[in-house]
């Protein structure tokens, strides 16, 4: 069978556990050696009743599994149905809610919650070199409400605060390049400047509004300043590529995931800027490679992310 070109061919595709398999060690181990992710030796052998490979070295746990070492580790779901989750947040340009993932693939909406988290902390940006040329830069406000949450845990998670506790999310973009995009605590000018220093090589063009925040980057950067009071495009000086990441971003938020605790917020914008940066001259089956190329050596625990033990996917039968 031909690798799969849309979701439909994903899903009856990766059905197949040696298909999932024959994907899997061709992008962990493009050599064909499937090699250890413990101590990283070759010599291992695979275990084919029990889908695991066993490492001759001396140390614990000899045993690992396809998904060992990746965002899908001590999952108890497959890869039949890890692998379309992925490749459906990859593509999908507005998101896609766990209530979808729970209709589609058939686990509870718990687990299809805490399966787009690991999804996307795959999707959380590589530090990459510094963007360049043409840049903006520029923050909105996301107007999340705070539920489901104690007052006083409230206190202590959300402290970016705009107007009416809104959350504030800052973004630098190179024209026609990449987006690098991130909660921040405040407008002020240094975790603004901070952010821009930080992604921006010196002496680049930067285009921003009228924040005062902005005041001073022209010591470093050929900065110029569209003022929204009086117009918000003057030839090359304007926002708008932000924009249009705003306006996805929002849609996102407020059609697809309609409440987003602020402290989970930073995910669903590495999850927009995912898609953003990969949203040229790719196809799907392209896009679902390049979130996949990120899944090894990251993990997200129930407990790091809600500070809760009893983790619901574990109770879920596949
Ligand atoms: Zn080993």
């Amino acid at each position: 069978m031909e690798a799969p070109k849309t979701l439909q061919q994903a899903v009856t595709y990766f059905t197949s556990y040696e298909n999932c398999k024959a994907y899997m060690v061709a992008l962990r181990w493009p050599d064909g050696k499937v090699k250890c992710p413990q101590c990283g030796s070759d010599h291992v052998t695979y275990l084919e009743k029990a889908r695991l490979w066993k490492c001759y070295s001396k140390h614990s746990r000899p045993k690992f599994s396809l998904k060992t070492g990746t965002i899908f580790e001590d999952s108890p779901l497959g890869l039949d149905k890890w692998l379309p989750v992925m490749w459906m947040l990859a593509n999908c340009k507005n998101g896609v809610s766990s209530w979808e993932i729970h209709r589609a693939i058939g686990v509870t909406q718990k687990t299809a919650w805490f399966m787009l988290q690991r999804a996307r902390l795959a999707m959380q940006g590589e530090a990459g070199g510094k963007l360049s040329g043409e840049v903006e830069v520029d923050e909105t406000f996301i107007g999340g409400k705070a539920r489901n949450m104690h007052v006083g845990e409230r206190s202590k998670k959300i402290t970016g605060r705009g107007p009416e506790g809104k959350a504030i999310v800052a973004a630098v973009l190179e024209r026609h390049g990449e987006i690098r995009a991130q909660v921040v605590e405040t407008r002020r000018k240094k975790p603004l400047q901070a952010m821009v220093r930080e992604h921006v090589e010196t002496g680049s063009s930067v285009y921003t509004d009228a924040l005062l925040s902005y005041d001073g980057l022209s010591e470093d950067f050929e900065h110029q300043v569209i003022d929204h009071a009086v117009a918000y495009v003057d030839g090359q000086v304007h926002t708008n590529g932000c924009e249009n990441f705003w306006s996805l971003l929002k849609r996102a938020l407020k059609g697809t995931y309609v409440s987003v605790e602020p402290f989970h917020l930073f995910r669903y914008v590495d999850e927009q800027a995912f898609r953003y940066n990969n949203r040229q001259e790719m196809n799907d089956a392209q896009r679902f490679d390049a979130v996949m190329a990120q899944i090894v050596g990251r993990r997200l625990t129930y407990k790091e992310l809600t500070g809760k033990l009893d983790d619901p996917t574990q109770a879920e039968t596949n």
